[in-house]
């Protein structure tokens, strides 16, 4: 039984099919937002209101101390007007460990879960229906107090925004492995989904686009020798038709794709390996003829195939996924799953 969540309805909706099916990503927001404070040690209601702009402190907390953290995933579109929303207890699930890290409060099913699934219902006809298209939906929760005390906040906002995302191409994405910064190391918060670490990635993502790559592959912090994250993304190899990719372990972000990716291979009995991986033993894969893929694994893409990887002056290039490959398979699967072609046999999918 879902909480039931007071909402006002904009008076005059943005709706259109065009400004819908053809915005890119995170260019136009839907015309509904949930939003809940924390204040005086306790949520207070969550409502549903019209997206747009809201009165906050001049330099809020999130702004001087960085407590702000966030969550992605996505609804898809159910013939008859439905919908369904992709795990999102497992986002909830990891929100409130990302919580937990940044010393913030967790928000509770009743406003994460309950909120998303209002929200959704709500602006369902923002779902564009083109095959590959989705409702994005992001809730963010921030640091709203005012103190310069460098302490937790007092006070926090969480928020619910989507926005209609297109069907993602997925050229090969040219990666760079980084040498000079790291995204995260033992006992830091890449595990956490907070604000930061993008914000301490971002020079490198640049610096690699100016050598005509998309984005770094990100090696560990200690010795810039371990793969951990592809860009923005997991990252699975597939070596010998097995698929090789990093541990979790406090370092990379667990990913609800990649879990989602390693229970569809498990279910395709494609032998997988959860372990270290070095960027030498990458290089030493493909030059000895046994580096079948590589890929990037996360919400907006699913899978984004490597094609060129390059690591201090050596490089190597792969060639599109083939439809045979595991990886592909996987992502077949996945979409099969989300679509309903095929039972949703892990309960992945919670229906508007
Ligand atoms: C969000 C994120 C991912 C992917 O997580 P999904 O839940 O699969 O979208 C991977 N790496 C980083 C750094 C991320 O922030």
């Amino acid at each position: 039984m879902l909480a039931t969540i007071p909402v006002t309805k904009t008076s005059s909706s943005r709706m259109t099919p065009e400004l819908r099916d053809n915005a890119p990503f995170g260019a136009v927001f839907s015309d509904h937002m949930l939003m809940a404070d924390w204040t005086s040690g306790k949520w207070g209601d969550p409502t549903i209101v019209p997206y747009g702009a809201q009165s906050i402190a001049a330099a809020p907390a999130v702004a001087h101390y960085g407590q702000g953290i966030f969550e992605g995933f996505k609804a898809f579109p159910r013939p008859n007007g439905g919908a369904v929303v992709f795990r999102p207890q497992a986002n909830h699930a990891r929100m409130a460990r990302t919580c937990q890290r940044m010393a913030m409060p967790e928000v509770p099913a009743s406003i994460f879960i309950d909120g998303t699934m209002a929200l959704v219902q709500l602006d369902r006809n923002w779902i564009p229906e083109k095959d590959g298209s989705a409702l994005y939906i992001r809730p963010v929760l921030f640091a709203t107090g005012e103190p310069l005390g460098v302490r937790p906040s007092e006070t926090f906002r969480f928020i619910i925004e989507t926005c209609p995302s297109g069907p993602y191409f997925s050229g090969a994405v040219d990666l760079l492995a980084e040498e000079t910064y790291v995204r995260a190391f033992p006992g830091g918060t890449g595990a956490a989904k907070c604000g930061g670490n993008y914000a301490g990635s971002m020079l490198a993502a640049i610096e690699a686009q100016k050598k005509g790559f998309h984005n770094v592959l990100w090696l560990d912090g200690i010795e810039r020798k371990y793969v951990e994250e592809a860009g923005l993304m997991n990252v699975m190899f597939v070596i010998d038709g097995t698929v090789v990719t990093p541990p979790l372990g406090g370092t990379i972000l667990p990913g609800i794709t990649r879990d989602s990716v390693l229970t569809l291979l498990h279910d395709l009995q494609v032998p997988v390996e959860e372990r270290r991986i070095s960027i030498d033993e990458v290089f030493e894969a493909h030059a000895a003829g046994r580096l079948n893929a590589a890929a990037g694994i996360g919400t907006a893409a699913v899978i984004a195939p490597i094609g060129r990887l390059s690591h201090k002056g050596r490089e190597l290039k792969l060639p599109a996924l083939s439809p045979d490959s595991p990886l592909a398979r996987a992502g077949v699967e996945l979409e099969a799953i989300r679509s309903g072609q095929i039972a949703d046999r892990h309960g992945w999918l919670m229906a508007i």
